[in-house]
């Protein structure tokens, strides 16, 4: 038996698969679990007694968007801060790789303001230049990738809103095998954005059949989470049994305008899970999102230039064209964007609005108010303002939804967050993003503490031992010898997310500090302790290659 390092003593033991605690020591020997026994038995070069706190696998983010800020903050703060040690990226059908030459500009614009920084070089082409540019920095949390859809569409077709040629799609097929080769979990898909939402199921069957081949999965931000859901479910399912891979449904919350609540699109996974297909769903606990205003435009006119954008705005023919075309829905818009369609202005409040700061703070529907104008009209005018730097925060779930869908036992917890910090670019201006900060604390803080919608074993399987599963970390998210010592000490006490408020929103958003939460008091990554109160500088997290 080799030396423990480390030990944790005293501590209420969660071993991540759904089991009630239990009290135990836990020994860490090269970044693996070497022992777990009674409290008090064990002894190591350094014992951490942490005195009937909470010891659980550290939490796996299942759905992030951190392709590019863990470049630019490689000791992923507002990750580590809340107990996560692993983020998966690539989802919605976006992935910084594999890039080509002729598309490069379209990646870059796709990303936005980040794609600047110093940190996002740009230097790699393919999915595995991208995953060692990646490690090559270090990294305090693991990261686990998944291919884009939209990705492979850029490299080979840009943003082009038709179904590719026979030779396009065997270069996005051969572009899709180099990435799963490289490691990728499987590929994912973002059916209301462009260019995924130009894609017909079949090319996504087709795609599927690829992934198939290395026992990869299927995770889909679906095509549509409003109206059209259950049929947008449906089609997931589909390309799940027709492909022959298992599937994730991600963020799977309806959003405002959908017919029914979230047991209609359950009982579609429910069904399908009862005839032998492997699906499962993830779901973060934030009623709102803060996009740009100009994400509800539709599709094929939001990768234009923005100065084109506003002249088609300033025009009253294409203008009013744009408001028919998002009022109906027809190839259906991200989520948001029911909010437009269904005149719900008091929900949409102005956060970021550089040109017309005296928009910030208010609703559509006041604004429209105080300027005698039409929600639409005003709407339209802060995007011909503002271009993408428009940004309002949009109340667009029911809560209600949030429990259904928690209780769920095939439903795990994501963030669908980002690594954020509260300092340098990340925080410039302070984006509005409470998952990415109190996601996981702020679960067991208000569902399981507060108001025991979950118990805290059930809260922690979705968190840990479930996504893990999910993506065959088979040594990940459980605490048991041999295992990777990625742990979270938590005391469920003192556990306080402060970066979520709910609704309704009061203004100066100060109400809305990006802080760390209370009550997450170590995190070891692959055995390296990354939090200890502090966060430690450590960098001890690996790319996990599939
Ligand atoms: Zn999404």
């Amino acid at each position: 038996m080799q030396d423990p390092e480390i030990v944790l003593t005293n501590g209420k033991i969660l071993d991540g698969c759904g089991n009630p605690w239990f009290w135990g020591d836990l020994a860490i020997a090269q970044g693996r679990i070497i022992e777990v026994a009674p409290p008090g038995t064990l002894r190591g070069r350094r014992v951490i007694d942490v005195g009937g706190r909470y010891v659980a696998p550290g939490f796996i983010d299942i759905h992030t968007h951190s392709d590019l800020s863990i470049l630019v903050n490689r000791r992923a703060e507002s990750a580590v801060r809340q107990g996560v040690t692993t983020h998966v990226i690539g989802n919605c059908g976006m992935a910084p790789a594999p890039v080509s030459e002729a598309h490069l500009a379209d990646m870059r614009q796709y990303w936005g303001r980040i794609s600047d920084q110093p940190e996002v070089t740009w230097e790699w082409r393919t999915f595995d230049e991208y995953l060692c540019a990646l490690q090559s920095g270090g990294l305090a949390i693991h990261i686990a990738a998944l291919a884009g859809h939209a990705a492979l569409r850029l490299a080979v077709m840009g943003f082009d809103d038709r179904a590719p040629t026979p030779s396009e799609f065997d270069q996005m097929k051969a572009l899709l095998a180099e990435a799963m080769e490289a490691g990728a979990f499987g590929l994912s898909t973002g059916l209301v954005y462009p260019p995924g939402c130009f894609a017909g199921t079949e090319e996504i069957i087709d795609l599927c059949k690829v992934v198939a081949r290395y026992h990869g999965l299927y995770t889909s931000h679906i095509r549509g989470e409003r109206e059209t859901i259950l049929d947008a479910v449906a089609e997931a399912i589909r390309i799940g049994r027709e492909a022959g891979v298992p599937v994730q449904i991600s963020h799977n919350a309806p959003k405002f305008g959908a017919p029914h609540d979230a047991t209609a699109n359950l009982r579609l996974v429910e069904e399908a899970r009862a005839r032998g297909q492997d699906v499962t769903v993830d779901n973060d606990v934030h009623t709102d999102l803060a996009p740009a205003l100009s994400g509800g435009l539709p599709q094929h006119i939001q990768d234009r230039p923005v100065t084109e954008i506003a002249a088609l705005l300033q025009n009253p023919d294409t203008r009013r064209q744009i408001r028919d075309e998002i009022v109906s829905d027809k190839r259906p818009a991200f989520g948001p964007a029911g909010l437009l369609r269904h005149g719900q202005w008091h929900r949409i409040t102005l956060l970021h609005a550089p040109q017309t700061p005296g928009a910030v703070g208010k609703t559509i529907e006041t604004l429209a108010r105080e300027q005698g104008s039409e929600p639409f009209e005003v709407y339209f005018d802060l995007i011909v303002q503002n271009g993408h730097d428009a940004e309002a925060i949009f109340d667009y779930i029911d809560e209600a939804n949030i429990r259904i869908l928690l209780r769920h036992p095939a439903v795990m917890i994501c963030s669908d967050g980002q690594v954020l910090a509260p300092y340098g670019f990340l925080n410039d201006p302070p984006p509005y993003s409470p998952c990415s900060y109190g996601e996981f604390p702020g679960v067991l803080e208000r569902y399981v503490r507060d108001e025991p919608v979950l118990t805290l074993q059930e809260a922690i399987r979705k968190m840990t031992s479930f996504p893990a599963q999910r993506f065959g970390l088979m040594d990940r998210g459980v605490l048991r010898p041999g295992a990777w010592a990625d742990v979270v000490v938590f005391d469920l006490e003192r556990i306080h997310d402060r970066a979520t408020n709910l609704y309704p929103h009061t203004y100066p958003f100060e109400n809305y500090p990006h802080n760390y939460p209370e009550g997450i008091d170590y995190v070891l990554v692959n055995g390296a302790v990354v939090v200890e109160g502090e966060h430690t500088g450590a960098l001890p997290g690996q790319v996990l290659r599939h």
